[in-house]
């Protein structure tokens, strides 16, 4: 057999294919707000990040924000117009190729519907945080409620979280609302990220 076959794909391929595999209207949108751009980071992001923003002389991050964005798996940095996304975390040991494939694709859809959400929602949106979270899937709830966000960042995990599912349902074939979305999120993820499907 050759060998090259089962050669896992490197981060690189996997958030490229992430990337190909987005609708050609959100990668237009992405390209016009400056998070098309992607980096691969084999060292905890908080730092790398503060490295980057105070190379480009913006001043690096606050140690607080630096532990934060630490533990994250992608963040992306508009002032720099890029997406970062962790590899070689020591949380992804031993998970097996594919499981490691649509994680990190995850990763690079989530930072992705996040970028479009911060951009393109309206503060009212922000504000309605709390009861978006309610109508949210229970995975995805339970997920931000666990993580501890501040209340102002409900709206933009929400989107991007269901972004990244909505990715993950269109590149096995699924179209369409989904039964376990409900009508309001779907409707605010339409609005920020031009959604058709
Ligand atoms: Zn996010």
């Amino acid at each position: 057999m050759d060998e090259r076959l089962q050669q896992p794909k490197t981060a690189e391929q996997i958030v490229q294919w992430a990337w190909s595999s987005l609708p050609a209207a959100n990668r237009r949108l992405l390209e016009a707000i400056g998070a098309s751009q992607w980096q691969v980071v084999s060292r905890p992001l908080g730092g790398a990040l503060s490295d980057l923003v105070g190379s480009a002389g913006l001043g690096g991050l606050s140690a607080e924000a630096i532990l934060e964005t630490d533990g994250a798996f992608g963040v992306w940095e508009p002032r720099l117009r890029v997406v970062l996304i962790r590899v070689g975390d020591p949380r992804l040991e031993g998970v097996d190729g594919a499981t490691r494939e649509e994680f990190l694709a995850r990763v690079a859809w989530h930072e992705w519907g996040h970028a479009l959400s911060v951009v393109r929602c309206e503060s009212a949106d922000v504000a309605r945080g709390r009861d978006l979270l309610e109508l949210s899937p229970p995975g995805i709830r339970d997920r931000i409620r666990l993580a501890g966000y501040p209340v102002s960042q409900y709206t933009h995990e929400i989107v991007a979280e269901t972004y990244a599912l909505l990715m993950l349902r269109r590149v096995k074939g699924g179209s369409g609302q989904p039964l376990w979305l409900n009508n309001e999120i779907y409707r605010l993820l339409i609005e920020m990220t031009d959604w058709t499907d």
